[in-house]
């Protein structure tokens, strides 16, 4: 990667210990994300004139596509992949014993994952935990109403947004 650029706002970032950040559109979230361009998130052209320069999708959205794609998925998945969707499935219900009864996942297999206890996941496990969050964002959009666990990780993640924000004004 050349320089720490704003990949949204192409603004120049010149604090090497911040990251710089792209909005990611795709399926994995309910809304535009921002993510710091790091390998963490993203894939690199690796070769050709756009080498160095993000995918458009993140690496999130991109295992997203790839668990959806599979029909009847088998074998297992890093469970790591799949964490931060088990993590708003639980925020968005509010509790184990909402997923357990809307969407039929038990605590014992949510739990692990949410916890980062298990390092593998049944692919169909993770496929099922993705479907179930499709739908629970919908609930939420129709209802216009979302559960107090989430709308307090929304306030944290919201506020580590503005943080970046701030950032970026501060040395554009
Ligand atoms: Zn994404």
């Amino acid at each position: 990667m050349a320089d720490a650029r704003d990949a949204t706002s192409g603004q120049l970032v010149t604090d090497p210990s911040f990251p710089a950040v792209k909005t990611c559109t795709g399926p994995a979230h309910d809304e535009p994300t921002t993510l710091p361009l790091t390998p963490r998130y993203w894939h690199f052209v690796r070769s050709g004139r756009r080498t160095g320069l993000p995918l458009s999708r993140c690496k999130q959205c991109q295992n997203w596509e790839k668990l959806q794609r599979k029909d009847g998925p088998h074998g297992v998945t890093d469970a790591t992949a799949v964490r931060a969707h088990a993590k708003e499935l639980l925020e968005r219900c509010g509790s184990y014993e909402h997923v357990r009864r809307q969407y039929a996942i038990n605590d014992t297999t949510l739990g692990p994952i949410v916890r980062g206890d298990s390092p593998r996941v049944q692919l169909r496990t993770a496929q099922r935990i993705l479907t179930a969050l499709t739908e629970q964002r919908r609930l939420d959009r129709l209802s216009g109403q979302t559960s107090e666990r989430f709308r307090r990780a929304q306030a944290a993640r919201a506020s580590h947004a503005l943080q970046i924000d701030r950032y970026i004004e501060r040395t554009s």
